[in-house]
């Protein structure tokens, strides 16, 4: 391999030398035209005919020399058109044709030279003659140093003539000339092999270079990176094909020893990049290069983006790394779209949402105001139940693109939970108020999902954006309570937010909007609260208390929306709901568990619950014992004969009565006596605020006790603790307990369980307590 690499960098160089030979016809013309000057004047200084024959001879050679040029150049381009590259015999034969007319040539300016020098008859013609000699050897270095045989030929045959003729002359001073001729002849032969032998390091040098960048070429083409390896003066060790690939540059092509500059130019023409990219790129390449960046990525005529990367090479140059990474960034892009985006409406998700908002704030000038916008479906809830879930997503989907039309394509939009959206939009001399109701009557339409058709309204609450509330927090609270205020006044309302709208105060409208369908969509049900025997802890009886199952805020408690449903008159339609769960439900259970429910003051304002009740009784064939009404004392004030005389119906019945929170408000002793009451529930606050020291403990003792004595039976409410158990053991007045120490209010199935487990009687206290109901 060394070998093969020795001899083909001694071709390349002869062949050099060659092709050399033939070239700078300007030259010969030069040469000729010097030559025939020098001649010209010896002739007309000398008027001997033989300076005539020299001129003549030179220009012939001359001619004969440029048309060999022409056709060494002709033959070579011949055979490089067939498709060969000429051997070496070839060039051989040309260097011997070359060597021939030369040296003839030589021959001619040297007997020339030495004949003026013999024949000149003033000191200038022999100066010239011998001038025009030396002012040969120049060119002699320059071209012929390829070949030492040649250049010495030349050298011999201009200097040798010379010589003889000046040492004719055989005085002192010519023989000191001729003398001078040697070193200067030996230094010009040494000249011509320092030449070649520089040229000859430097096309070894530069056929290892492409030789290990051919190399380095196989060895890195399998890589799946570009790479672009460049020496210290910028030139290609290595551009491999991946790169070649990334450029669009044809794997055949061989850039080894090229410049930069030069791979670019190539990029332009043949590669597939614009101009304006591609000077983009070929800015980053050269910084890369020269180790000013190490790091870069570009994007190529929008399609491609390239991953670029130097790493500088020890002995000088830099290895560049250049990764196409358009599918990645494509891919990550995808990703990021995926990860922001609301699956079912092709908005942005929550994340998306509120990085989308952060940055449009940081970006926009202080006078840009922006605001929020809440929105949803007017009871989007009938659309997926009566339509299905797949409707409803479509219908949603439908609803966020319409969004986006009246919004404008600056509003950033986000669905957030079931059917609610929030936007963000950039408002400029429109009024919120405008924003929201063009909002509102743009998407209250007909939408046409799937070949069905929802007709459906929007409500909207919208708030500005204050300058301090960087991620939109406050504004979307404040959007959202306008929402909610929207949604109190009814369905297709809008609602800009002011600072009056309290929380509670809108979570009020917001359950008296929602009550009256609540009642009649059967929201509202009852959950059971374990009554135990205070001596043997057994499970005795239960409270039906009220729960309201409610779309959006979840469970609202009973103390929170009687009095709302008092308010609004529907109280009694609760009531008669929950007698005839609580029927039907302890129906379930063993006989011997009654069970309690509450009525409201104003089911007592007239006689139509009582008239239901007992109605009721009959129709679900219900045993009237084991049904206990609780009344509290509000329902008396105003007209305690008229309440006292439905009891009574009730009571004749057979339906208990008990008297609730007693030792609250009124506690009239009074109505103990007066009522037809079977029990008193004393309150949970007295048994809150009791200890054992207190004067409390013992005012319990007595009403239990007063109780006891008037025939009824009392309940303790609002037992939380085992100490406060612990207090009321030794009451022996007090019948019944009851509290979250033996459970909270439960489903009728789950009070079935308990009491087929534990409604067998129990000591007390001493064995586990009934707390065990609660699991
Ligand atoms: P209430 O009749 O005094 O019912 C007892 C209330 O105390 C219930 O609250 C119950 O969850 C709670 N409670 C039970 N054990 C404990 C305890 O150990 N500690 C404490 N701190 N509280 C306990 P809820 O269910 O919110 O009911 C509140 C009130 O709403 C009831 O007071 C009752 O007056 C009324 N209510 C409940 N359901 C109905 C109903 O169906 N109709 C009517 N008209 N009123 C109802
Ligand atoms: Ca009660
Ligand atoms: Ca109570």
């Amino acid at each position: 391999m060394d070998n093969d690499k020795h001899r083909s960098a001694e071709r390349i160089i002869y062949e050099n030398f060659v092709d050399r030979l033939f070239e700078g016809r300007g030259q010969i013309i030069a040469g000729m035209c010097l030559q025939v000057a020098v001649m010209a004047i010896l002739y007309v200084e000398t008027f001997n005919p033989i300076f005539f024959v020299f001129p003549v001879l030179a220009v012939a050679l001359a001619l004969m020399r440029l048309r060999q040029s022409r056709q060494f150049h002709a033959e070579r381009a011949a055979i490089s058109a067939s498709g060969n590259k000429p051997d070496e015999a070839w060039y051989r034969d040309w260097e011997w044709r070359f060597t021939l007319t030369t040296v003839t040539a030589a021959l001619n300016v040297g007997l020339f030279s030495s004949s003026g020098y013999l024949l000149a008859e003033t000191e200038f013609v022999a100066v010239v003659a011998i001038v025009l000699v030396f002012a040969s050897v120049p060119s002699i270095i320059a071209r012929l140093y390829g070949s030492i045989r040649l250049a010495a030929m030349m050298m011999v045959s201009l200097f040798l003539p010379l010589t003889l003729g000046v040492f004719t002359v055989w005085d002192a001073p010519h023989l000191v000339m001729v003398a001078l001729f040697v070193p200067f002849t030996l230094s010009a032969m040494s000249m011509i092999r320092d030449v070649r032998q520089t040229f000859v390091f430097a096309v070894r040098g530069s056929l290892e270079k492409r030789l290990l960048g051919k190399r380095l070429n196989d060895a890195v083409s399998n890589m799946s990176h570009g790479l672009l390896m460049l020496d210290d003066d910028g030139q290609v060790i290595v551009l491999n094909d991946p790169a070649k690939a990334i450029f669009g540059l044809s794997e055949k092509r061989d850039f080894a020893g090229r410049s930069l500059a030069a791979v670019m130019r190539y990029i332009r023409r043949y590669g597939s990049y614009d101009a304006g990219r591609l000077t983009a790129l070929s800015d980053i390449l050269s910084r890369l290069a020269k180790g000013e960046q190490s790091k870069a990525s570009v994007l190529i005529s929008g399609k491609q983006t390239l991953e670029l990367s130097a790493n500088p090479r020890p002995g000088g140059g830099a290895v560049l790394l250049i990764e196409d990474i358009t599918e990645q960034v494509r891919m990550s892009r995808k990703l990021e779209k995926m990860r922001t985006t609301d699956p079912i409406t092709g908005l942005l998700n929550r994340d998306g949402f509120f990085t989308a908002i952060s940055k449009a704030l940081a970006s926009s000038s202080a006078r840009t105001q922006h605001s929020i916008i809440v929105f949803d479906i007017d009871d989007f809830k009938r659309v997926n139940d009566s339509a299905g879930h797949f409707q409803g997503d479509r219908l949603l989907k439908a609803v966020g693109q319409a969004s986006r039309k009246v919004l404008g394509a600056n509003a950033k939009i986000t669905r957030h939970g079931a059917d609610e959206f929030i936007a963000c939009v950039r408002r400029s001399r429109k009024s919120l108020e405008a924003v929201c109701r063009e909002l509102r009557d743009g998407l209250s339409t007909t939408y046409t999902v799937g070949g069905e058709q929802f007709a459906i309204t929007i409500s909207v609450g919208g708030a500005d954006l204050l300058r301090d509330d960087h991620d939109g927090t406050d504004a979307n609270i404040h959007a959202s309570l306008a929402l909610t205020d929207a949604k109190s006044r009814g369905s297709r309302s809008f609602s800009v937010y002011d600072p009056s709208m309290n929380v509670s105060q809108l979570r009020r409208q917001l359950l008296k909007g929602a009550l009256m369908n609540a009642v009649h969509a059967g929201e509202i049900s009852p959950l059971y609260q374990p009554i135990v025997d205070a001596k043997s802890g057994r499970l005795v009886a239960c409270e039906a208390l009220a729960r309201w199952q409610h779309d959006e805020l979840g469970v609202v408690s009973a103390e929170e929306f009687i009095p709302l449903a008092e308010e609004m008159g529907v109280v009694t339609r609760i009531s008669r709901h929950m007698l005839s769960k609580a029927m039907q439900d302890s129906a379930k259970w063993p006989d011997d568990i009654t069970v309690s429910v509450n009525l409201s003051a104003k089911d007592f304002e007239d006689t139509a619950l009582t008239d239901w009740l007992l109605n009721a009784l009959g129709r679900q064939n219900f045993n009237p014992s084991r049904l206990e009404i609780e009344i509290t004392e509000t329902s008396l004030i105003r007209n305690e004969a008229f309440v006292s005389k439905q009891l009574k119906r009730m009571r004749d019945r057979g339906v208990r009565i008990a008297l609730d929170d007693f030792g609250t408000g009124y506690s009239s002793f009074n109505y103990l006596h007066r009522l037809p009451l079977d029990r008193v529930k004393i309150d949970k606050s007295l048994l809150a605020t009791t200890s054992k020291e207190t004067s409390l403990l013992q005012l319990l003792e007595r009403l239990a006790g007063l109780c006891a004595a008037l025939g009824k039976g009392t309940t303790i409410e609002g037992v939380e603790t085992a100490e406060q158990l612990e207090l009321l053991r030794d009451m022996s007045d007090i019948g019944r307990l009851q509290g979250y120490l033996f459970g909270p209010a439960l489903p009728a199935d789950a009070i079935a369980t308990i009491a087929s487990a534990h409604g067998s009687p129990r000591a007390m206290p001493d064995e586990t307590l009934p707390m065990a109901y609660a699991s």
